[in-house]
């Protein structure tokens, strides 16, 4: 394989469609790769970047990266794909992108509420995986890996370990089957995309042969940070079991590159409902001008924007998470200038268990002689039309 000379003039002979950026990059760090090796999902998994010593042949650490690095124990793995690491600036800690997945000193720092399980998901385990908290749906955690790790991560406690599946797959199903109720399986993890193709498609079958299961829900971070492993054979079995929703976690509009779109077009195309989920994240996407760049990049991606979580307190996560009237404050901008099509819901999971909390400015301030009196994004004061409602009128009042 032939790679470019520094001014970009010889293209490998196999680029393959690569983005420049990542060949010149390839180029410095991966001599020898080819481009169907870069494009081979399984091969951005053998050559992630997991340990001190690689990590600083790619960046140059601060002082507060290298001594997390140095700490690192029983914790929440490191890993960063070859794919996106390419996109972290190599220079600056401060790139948000390259908060996102390498570790700080700060990540040891336990802050005044911050839990190991902070939304208490022990507590609704009912069998090994699996998390039955709402009467019509499961969480079913079907994987322990994931590409990269996000600091930030809710479920760190559970993510890289190394445990065998088939046993609890099966308790999982049987579970499943055996609750009528259960109308929506969110299978998650990890990363259910790390499943191999075949795997995931036994999964899948399984879910779809219980008849009260109406919806399969996929919660994955592949299309961000191995955008690789949506090959077309992928997309093809996942066509096979519509109706089929799959909740992008995307933080950055910077993770929306040529590969992550065609990704996601390529999900998109086949029939797959995509909606996205973000953490909101101090200084790295808690201004407008990126949430709004975010919002508006995915919608035209066809991508519906569904969640905006408030970071859990998680342990180590105080420096990630902004004050909630802050992110009120943004959520009111953002409705003032996006279209409803854009707009998450901003929600806090609450502690201990309480589940989905939708949060946000007051809208309904308060009535009037037979009118509600209602507070706009821009403070502005309308009243709509209500009669108070009369005992008894509602359906089960
Ligand atoms: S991809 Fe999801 S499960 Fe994996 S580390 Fe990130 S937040 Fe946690």
């Amino acid at each position: 394989m032939r790679w470019l000379d520094e001014c970009g003039t010889m293209l490998p002979a196999d680029n393959q469609g690569m983005d420049p950026e990542r060949i010149r990059f390839c180029r410095r760090f991966f001599p020898e790769v080819t481009a169907a090796q870069w494009s081979d999902w399984r091969w951005q998994l053998r050559h992630r970047l997991q340990d001190l010593g690689t990590l600083e042949r790619f960046f140059c650490l601060s002082a507060g990266e290298r001594a997390a690095l140095e700490q690192r124990g029983s914790g929440l793995p490191v890993a960063v794909t070859p794919y996106y690491a390419a996109l972290l600036d190599p220079d600056h800690p401060g790139d948000p992108l390259r908060r996102t997945v390498l570790p700080v000193a700060d990540e040891w720092v336990r802050a005044v509420g911050e839990a190991e399980d902070p939304l208490d998901e022990a507590r609704d385990r009912v069998v090994n995986g699996l998390i039955h908290r709402h009467p019509d749906r499961v969480v079913f955690l079907a994987s322990h890996s994931c590409a990269a790790y996000c600091r930030y991560c809710t479920r760190s406690r559970l993510v890289g370990q190394k445990q065998k599946l088939n046993d609890r797959w099966e308790q999982a199903l049987a579970y499943i089957a055996a609750h009528g109720e259960i109308r929506e399986v969110l299978v998650s993890g990890g990363d259910p995309l790390l499943l191999s193709t075949a795997r995931l498609t036994a999964l899948l079958s399984r879910l779809r042969a219980i008849p009260h299961v109406e919806l399969v829900r996929l919660g994955s971070r592949i299309p961000m940070v191995l955008p690789m492993r949506v090959t077309k054979r992928l997309v093809a079995m996942l066509q096979r079991f519509q109706p089929l929703v799959m909740s992008i976690h995307v933080t950055h509009p910077a993770e929306l590159t040529t590969e992550a779109l065609r990704a996601l077009h390529r999900l998109a195309d086949a029939g797959v409902m995509l909606v996205s989920q973000t953490v909101l994240l101090a200084g790295i996407n808690d201004d407008f001008a990126t949430m709004s760049r975010l919002l508006r990049s995915l919608v035209r991606h066809r991508v519906r924007p569904y969640y905006l979580y408030q970071c859990d307190p998680i342990w180590g996560s105080a420096h990630f998470r902004v004050p909630v009237e802050q992110g009120i404050a943004l959520v009111e901008q953002l409705a003032r200038e996006l279209s409803g099509l854009a707009l998450p819901r901003y929600v806090i999971d609450a502690p201990g268990g309480g589940g989905k909390i939708t949060i946000g400015p007051v809208t309904m301030v308060g009535r009037e002689a037979g009118f509600l009196v209602l507070k706009d994004a821009s403070g502005r004061i309308w009243r709509y039309p209500d009669p108070p409602v009369v005992s008894g009128t509602l359906a089960g009042v």
